[in-house]
């Protein structure tokens, strides 16, 4: 796919661009906690060797795929708030937003649930997916 690539990397000053105003909108605490990370845009619509992911964060990147159902934004947040329940959600809140969620009964974890919740709370997309007003609070409260 040559014809491609300097199509795709003249998008990357521009995705540079939408990441900093996203991390805008989140609180100092959140937004310090992916300081200094690099990104790994992707073109395909889940990550490269792994069908089932659209985003990923490791110790220092954040890899995002061009998803399909969910729009980058999304995804971005999704991942940051991987690192908001590791390092600023305690396990007394983390009991508090398995107990929010039961009223979900979603097969998917706490720590999951929270990164959805996260993300639909800052994201500018929303999706009516993502609407109980209970744990969108719970985003809103958390330590900032
Ligand atoms: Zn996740």
């Amino acid at each position: 796919m040559k014809t491609f690539k300097p199509f795709f990397e003249s998008k990357i000053a521009e995705e540079d661009k939408n990441i900093k105003a996203t991390l805008k909108k989140l609180p100092a605490r959140h937004s310090a906690l992916v300081s200094g990370f690099k990104y790994n845009f992707q073109s395909g619509n889940t990550i490269q060797g792994d069908d089932l992911h659209v985003g990923y964060i490791d110790s220092k990147t954040i890899g995002l795929a061009g998803a399909w159902n969910f729009g980058r934004e999304f995804v971005f947040l999704h991942e940051v708030a991987h690192k908001v329940w590791e390092k600023l959600v305690d396990e007394k809140l983390k009991k508090e937003w398995s107990a929010l969620t039961k009223v979900l009964k979603s097969k998917e974890s706490d720590e999951e649930l929270f990164c959805m919740y996260y993300s639909q709370h800052y994201v500018e997309t929303k999706l009516v997916k993502f609407d109980d007003k209970k744990l969108d609070n719970f985003i809103k409260d958390l330590p900032k």
